[in-house]
């Protein structure tokens, strides 16, 4: 599994990060960065995420490996 967030929709709000602070975070500057990757057991934290994103900018591929 792995997610992309589409940074032309990510305004940078950081909800996600609240959600799922593990996988998401503010940089210095204020950008969002993210892990593409994780594992399973991070599953429900990375859905949370997704939900809480205001803007639907984070986008899962479930068949990635
Ligand atoms: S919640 Fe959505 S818009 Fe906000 S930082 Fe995360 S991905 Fe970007």
């Amino acid at each position: 599994m792995k997610i992309t967030v589409d940074e032309v929709k990510c305004q940078s709000h950081g909800l996600c990060a609240i959600s799922a602070p593990d996988h998401f975070e503010l940089d210095a500057d204020g950008k969002l960065a993210y892990q593409e990757t994780f594992d399973e057991e991070h599953l429900d934290a990375i859905e949370d995420a997704i939900d809480s994103c205001p803007l639907q900018a984070i986008i899962m591929d479930r068949d990635a490996p």
